[in-house]
């Protein structure tokens, strides 16, 4: 007979962890099944990780900068291997905390990958378990082409492994994972090379931000080769090769980095013995309420295809939680004006819709506000890179509809500007609020003359 749960989270990611510790302090009986460390993505090779480098990249270029203020500091390098050690350390404490606290929740821990038996039970090994409820929470990994040569390049999680520091660096893709891993190895002194298939970089945030990324990459020494085919890799004596589609060739890299998006882990899952239905790009999709078209069986996080942020996934997979043992049956994530940070030098916000966006919904009902300058962190070096900063605002009432950021500090600055935007704010509350002095913030609560509004005046 198989062991009975009354939810079983396949998946112990940022999702699964979510809906399965909900469930557990609700007194429900709960377990996990995950074939990795708990944590998952954002813990064992994303969010965590990067951001540990991140800071080490941002005291770097701290550094670099001190002098300039009669600070006497002189950097001797970077020690990789004590950083990485570091990191290892710390993740292996959030494991640490995740493995006794999932215990003391009672939370029934089973190791091995889960595939389904049918749409109330599951296999692990040859060991079945059934759940009145069953969350798919088993997130992506990185997706590597099958062009010649692809087994040169490594992925994010090939990066996370490495023991030394790469000197000359192609990363391949200009989305968000492919910036920050170009920004923070470049802080460190490595040679990047970034080529892309899109004409910008980030093509999916507002043009300003790709513009404004874009030169401060350039600025500080990185190397763009933007509408970039890569048709396959290839080794000689002086390094690995980026061949393109013309036959164009990037030679003399050390390290070459695949970036290029993220695949859903649905494949192993036997989706099709519970009926659950899937998308050709292996997708689950689910209604508002993370619901499949199989009652009883939900999906969460990056394997719905929606917002693949942590905070995405533990959002959704809590108010599930309370929806489904709280009595709460309306209760849903909302997915719209979700903010989003990435981690590049310097870091970007955005929430809210880019100005393509809102006209296509709004159409020439816009007011655009923009302002761009080198923040005073730089006061006295001679380069610094630019602060950028936009806010959409639609209709007669200049409704904030999208607030986009590129700048030191923007990182911390976002939140509670998205909360406004939430809210409703129009630029009228954002006017009458009296500035933070002096700080790159103030610039949003002060901006005077639109650059474009409705009628083109
Ligand atoms: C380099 C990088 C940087 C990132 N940075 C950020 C950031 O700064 N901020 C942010 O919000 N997001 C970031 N993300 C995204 C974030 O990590 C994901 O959105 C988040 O982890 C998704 O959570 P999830 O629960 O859907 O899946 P995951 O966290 O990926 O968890 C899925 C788990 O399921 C397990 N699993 C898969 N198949 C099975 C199976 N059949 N049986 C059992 N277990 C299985 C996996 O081992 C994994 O542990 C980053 C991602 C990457 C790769």
């Amino acid at each position: 007979m198989s062991q009975h749960f009354d939810l079983i989270a396949i998946g112990g990611g940022s999702g699964g962890l979510a809906v399965a510790e909900k469930a557990a302090q609700f007194g429900l009986s709960v377990a996990i099944v995950e074939a990795g460390k708990l944590g998952g993505t954002c813990v064992n090779a994303g969010c965590v990780p990067k951001k540990v480098m991140w800071y080490a990249a941002q005291l770097a270029e701290a550094v670099a900068d001190a002098p300039d203020f009669g600070v006497r500091a002189q950097s001797d390098g970077l020690d990789w291997g004590k950083l990485v050690a570091g990191r290892n350390r710390y993740i292996a404490n959030i494991n640490d905390y995740w493995d006794g606290y999932a215990e003391r929740l009672g939370i029934t821990r089973i190791e091995g990958y889960g595939r389904f038996v049918d749409a109330r039970t599951i296999a692990v090994g040859d060991t079945h378990y059934s759940a009145d409820h069953i969350v798919i929470a088993t997130g992506g990994r990185p997706i590597v082409p099958r062009l010649p040569g692809h087994e040169l390049g490594i992925t994010s999680d090939g990066f996370f492994a490495l023991e030394e520091r790469p000197q000359r660096v192609a990363i391949i893709g200009g989305g968000y994972i492919g910036v920050e891993l170009a920004g923070l190895l470049r802080a460190f002194g490595t040679e990047i090379t970034m080529v892309a298939l899109e004409d910008r970089v980030l093509w999916l945030f507002d043009p300003l931000i790709s513009e404004t990324l874009a030169e401060n990459m350039q600025a500080d020494g990185i190397r763009m080769h933007l509408e970039f085919e890569v048709s396959g890799l290839e080794k000689n004596a002086e390094g690995i090769s980026l061949v393109e589609k013309s036959g164009q060739r990037l030679t003399g890299f050390d390290q070459v980095i695949w970036a290029v998006g993220r695949a859903p882990n649905t494949r192993d899952l036997d989706l099709e013995a519970a009926g659950i239905e899937v998308q050709p790009n292996g997708m689950i999709p689910t209604d508002a309420f993370q619901n499949t078209n199989v009652p009883g069986i939900y999906a969460i996080g990056d394997i719905t295809g929606r917002d693949p942020l942590t905070p995405v996934a533990i959002a959704a997979g809590r108010r599930l939680a309370e929806r489904l043992f709280k009595d709460k049956p309306d209760l849903k994530l909302d997915y719209e004006n979700i903010p989003t940070v990435v981690f590049a030098h310097p870091p970007i916000g955005k929430v809210g819709l880019t100005e393509p966006e809102a006209r296509e919904r709004y159409g020439d009902t816009l007011t655009i506000y923009e302002t761009s300058f080198t923040p005073m962190r730089y006061a006295l070096n001679e380069h610094g890179p630019k602060t950028a900063m936009k806010l959409v605002c639609a209709g007669p009432e200049e409704k904030v509809v999208g607030i986009h950021l590129i700048g030191d500090g923007v990182d911390e600055m976002l939140q509670g500007f998205a909360v406004a935007l939430k809210m409703g704010a129009t630029k009228a509350d954002l006017d009458d609020t009296v500035p933070i002095h002096p700080c790159s913030a103030e610039e949003l609560v002060t901006l005077k003359v639109p650059v474009r509004s409705p009628g083109g005046q």
